[in-house]
């Protein structure tokens, strides 16, 4: 089978490998469609230099082979069967995954090629094999929904860790791709209202035809959106810690969803946080119960509008250098790979 290789900075190979071996808990699946994500944008450009890599853990695809030990179970997929596939390695053994929060796993993540290459999801691939409980069923949604079942985990996880409940007021910074799913989840979950926070006016634009209750500047959120319950940072830029702290209502929560860049500190009065009973929370990837629910949501069809503006480019395997190129150039929402 062809699998893509970032070699050096926006060089990309498809190699051939063999077609991974199905164990007795594992299943197969045909890749339809594997997702651009920030992870594969660094590589390709070089801010993570680390090569050569086999990256794409954004992987939708069809059943195509179930170990033996695991065929016919109640919840594994079958033969046919669409799925969104669980790439991280899940240890089950270290204090984080003890205490149920696997997405820290703290055994170190990723495989290798035959080739001893690294892989980090291998994705932009022909098959990938995984444990049969990492693969996720999305009925009969499309298989570019499906393929956005990572991306929807870690947005469900974002959302229970950050306390989401029906009727709250809710702030995302950032309209990228990431604020988007927040702001579909958000509106699935019952959120009172959804407000999106952006520098970029065209991203507020498409932001409001996907539906948010009202968009804003950094500067003039406070004064658009007024007070509210949880505010959702995905945009790590210096300043949105506080920005997000200064949005909260008397008891809010403010999830820091996007990566900040490790020299970025934040002042923060502690006293605000005490006398207003305010909570920051980190969120970092997604775990087997957010899986469970972001494959229902997308199988459920109810977010097919909001996932379908999301798709700006579709290339096949053949073109997964194209792919690369487009998904390195701002602003795109996802680039798919596959068909
Ligand atoms: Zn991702
Ligand atoms: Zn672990």
């Amino acid at each position: 089978m062809r699998v893509a290789v970032v070699t050096a900075p926006e060089q990309v190979d498809l190699r051939e490998e063999p077609v991974p071996e199905v164990g007795p808990d594992d299943v197969l699946v045909r890749v339809g469609r594997t997702g651009m994500c920030t992870m594969e944008r660094r590589l390709y450009l070089g801010t993570k230099p680390i090569y050569p890599v086999a990256p794409g853990h954004e992987v939708a695809g069809e059943v195509v082979a179930v170990g033996r030990a695991v065929a016919g179970l109640p919840g594994v997929a079958a033969v046919g069967d669409t799925v969104t596939v669980d790439l991280l390695t899940r240890c089950g053994t270290c204090t984080s995954c003890r205490r149920g929060r696997s997405a820290l796993c703290k055994q170190p993540q990723g495989g290798a090629l035959a080739d001893g290459t690294i892989s980090m999801g291998a994705g932009f691939a022909e098959f990938v094999k995984v444990k049969a409980l990492q693969a996720f069923r999305t009925g009969s949604a499309p298989i570019a929904h499906a393929a956005m079942g990572e991306p929807l985990a870690c947005v469900a996880h974002s959302a229970r860790l950050g306390g989401l409940r029906a009727g709250d007021r809710v702030a995302v910074i950032g309209a990228g791709f990431m604020g988007r799913l927040h702001l579909a989840l958000a509106r699935f979950k019952g959120a009172a209202s959804v407000g999106l926070i952006d520098i970029s006016e065209e991203r507020l634009a498409e932001a409001r035809a996907a539906g948010a209750d009202w968009t804003s500047t950094p500067e003039q959120a406070a004064e658009t959106g007024g007070r509210q319950d949880v505010v959702f940072v995905t945009a790590g830029a210096p300043g949105a810690l506080e920005s997000a702290l200064s949005l909260c209502d008397d008891g809010g929560t403010v999830v820091l969803f996007g990566a900040f860049p490790k020299e970025v500190l934040a002042e923060v009065g502690p006293d605000l946080i005490h006398h207003h009973e305010l909570s920051v929370v980190g969120v970092y990837s997604q775990e087997p119960r957010d899986w469970t629910e972001a494959a229902a949501i997308i199988g459920s069809g109810r977010l097919a509008a909001d996932l379908d503006a999301l798709v700006t480019a579709t290339y096949p395997l053949a073109d997964v250098d194209a792919a690369f190129r487009l998904a390195a150039k701002s602003p795109v929402y996802r680039v798919l790979v596959g068909g």
